[in-house]
């Protein structure tokens, strides 16, 4: 076997999974049929679960340091402020990064694959998948190198993270669902001066359509998003000075353009793959899902993809654990690509819808309805866990087991276990508890009970025990967060609770990793 993995693509999606295998101490290889990373800066919001990621690796305070955080959007109808969505406070107490970091896709490109080259492995540039062929312990693969000759190497799984027209999915046959939108978006980096409250994003809604204005790093840097005016529609010759007009109409004449680096235009599809996974071969990010960039989702999503299969990849090609553990990558994440698409195009249509009465609904009550949602707790509460992603959760996996009879309003298996701030030594200090988390490992976290060792529960190295000290600060912190005095949480690497309830059975945590982890003791 020439490789445990072959990740095929080195976007955002790709660079994530070859970081998180490598660290885990699998030997992946990384291709990529361009000649070196992406210029163009795409995707540029990062939401807070991919940060809480980005911590884990390592990444973060150069992403922060690099980007702008966002802490609210406001909207704007027909030249008039009309409303501010807070991000920051609806994002309080949920994560340490309560905001959108506008950071380019290029910038997260780079980072992730300077992290990567300090691991110890590089992106084979140049060098394209053209054919492969599933075998019973392993894939075929032929590439095509650097000068033109074709090579045949052997990878026990492959990773599609091919983008949109990923050859993974093609040679698999994998359909692809869906349809592209009939509207035609711009893109533009600009130096503009205008009405834009400095720092938030800001949203100005039309008739026909939407701008938004995202605050770049930089004086008087905004990336502008919008969709070319019907008049516009099918031209090939269109640049920015052709779309300034409905800006300024839009926008407020008061706009002043100083300068316009990047322009593009492009069309949008939502589609999903019918299947993430064909025996051997796995399709992740663009390639298994694309949508509207309404929300600032998608790269998102692929990074989440990764983080998702990346552990369970890792276990399974070290020995530790049985290949049925990877058929939860597909009953996870499809269904949040499902979702995705069926609420980013609910969305869109409404954003981008040419009648008039979608028009008089964007202009008149959007914002309104918008604004006065977001003063009410709890749908900003999940108006932000949609939004960043910290809300996703597998309730229904495979993976996930919550004891009978345990408490309601507790989080369950399946969630992202909450941001908590806890002292985890008696005589300690309060900590972040993501920090204290290895997210290599499976993390056990003991409340009111004695803690039984990682030998005992057969994880062995595996394992980290986090045994909470009586301390009325952590009731209080257990509290806000509807965690029992007296509870057990096994947490998957990835952070995902996969099993819960009130007393740490030792045998019940044996079956359920032998059982439902399909680990290896
Ligand atoms: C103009 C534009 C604006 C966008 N704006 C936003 C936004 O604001 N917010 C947002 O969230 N998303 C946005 N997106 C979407 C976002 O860019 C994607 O979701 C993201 O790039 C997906 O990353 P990926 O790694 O899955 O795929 P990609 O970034 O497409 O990477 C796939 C890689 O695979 C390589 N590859 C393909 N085929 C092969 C092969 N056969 N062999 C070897 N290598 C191969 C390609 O060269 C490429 O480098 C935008 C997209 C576009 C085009």
């Amino acid at each position: 076997m020439d490789t445990d993995v072959l990740i095929v693509g080195a976007g955002p999606t790709g660079l994530m999974l070859a970081n998180q295998l490598t660290r885990r101490g699998a030997r992946p290889q990384i291709i990529d049929r361009h000649a070196g990373p992406a210029r163009e800066t795409r995707a540029l919001g990062v939401q807070a679960r991919t940060l809480e990621i980005y911590e884990h690796l390592g990444i973060v305070d150069r992403a922060i340091e690099l980007g702008k955080p966002a802490t609210g959007a406001n909207m704007w109808a027909q030249g008039r402020w009309m409303a501010h969505v807070p991000l920051s406070d609806a994002g309080y107490g949920t994560t340490p990064y309560p905001y959108i970091l506008i950071l380019g896709q290029d910038d997260n490109e780079r980072i992730m694959g300077e992290k990567l080259h300090a691991l110890g492995m590089q992106v084979q540039w140049n060098t394209e998948l053209i054919g492969l062929e599933q075998q019973a312990d392993g894939v075929a693969v032929t590439l095509k190198q650097p000068d033109g000759s074709r090579r045949t190497i052997t990878a026990a799984w492959v990773a599609g993270c091919d983008g949109a027209r990923s050859s993974v999915r093609e040679l698999n046959g994998i359909t692809f669902e869906g349809a592209p939108y009939e509207h035609v978006f711009f893109v533009a980096d600009t130096e503009v001066t205008g009405s834009m409250v400095p720092d938030q994003v800001n949203v100005y809604l039309w008739r026909k359509g939407f701008h938004l204005f995202f605050p770049m790093r930089g004086k008087d840097h905004w990336r502008l998003v919008g969709i070319l005016p019907e008049s516009l529609r099918g031209r090939k010759d269109v640049d920015f000075d052709a779309v300034v007009p409905s800006l300024r109409a839009e926008a407020g004449a008061g706009l002043t353009f100083k300068k316009c680096s990047w322009f593009s235009t492009y069309r949008i599809h939502h589609r999903r793959a019918v299947r993430f996974r064909d025996r051997r071969c796995f399709l992740l990010g663009d390639a298994a899902h694309i949508h509207s960039p309404v929300g600032a989702q998608g790269m998102n999503t692929g990074l989440q993809d990764a983080y998702n299969l990346a552990w369970k990849l890792a276990l399974v090609t070290q020995g530790r654990a049985d290949p049925a553990l990877l058929d939860s990558y597909e009953a996870e994440r499809l269904p949040v690509a499902r979702r995705l698409l069926e609420t980013t195009d609910r969305g869109f249509r409404l954003v981008v819808s040419d009648s008039w009465l979608a028009g008089v609904f964007r202009t008149q009550i959007l914002a309104r309805i918008a604004a006065f949602a977001m003063r009410r707790k709890r749908i900003q509460h999940f108006a932000f866990g949609t939004i960043s992603q910290t809300g996703i959760r597998y309730r229904s996996s495979p993976l996930s087991q919550t004891a009978d009879s345990f408490a309601e309003d507790a989080p369950r298996a399946g969630d992202r276990f909450p941001w908590a701030m806890l002292k985890l030594e008696a005589d300690g200090t309060v900590e972040d508890l993501f920090k204290k988390l290895d997210d290599t490992r499976f993390n056990l976290l003991v409340i009111g009970q004695s803690s039984p060792t990682p030998e005992e529960l057969g994880l062995r190295d595996l394992l980290r025990i986090h045994q909470l000290p009586a301390d009325p600060g952590n009731d209080a912190e257990l509290e806000r967060l509807h965690i029992p005095r007296l509870s057990f949480y096994l947490l998957r690497p990835d952070g995902h609770v996969g099993l819960c309830g009130a007393r740490l059975d030792g045998a019940e945590a044996r079956r359920y990793m032998a059982e439902r982890l399909h680990m290896r003791t």
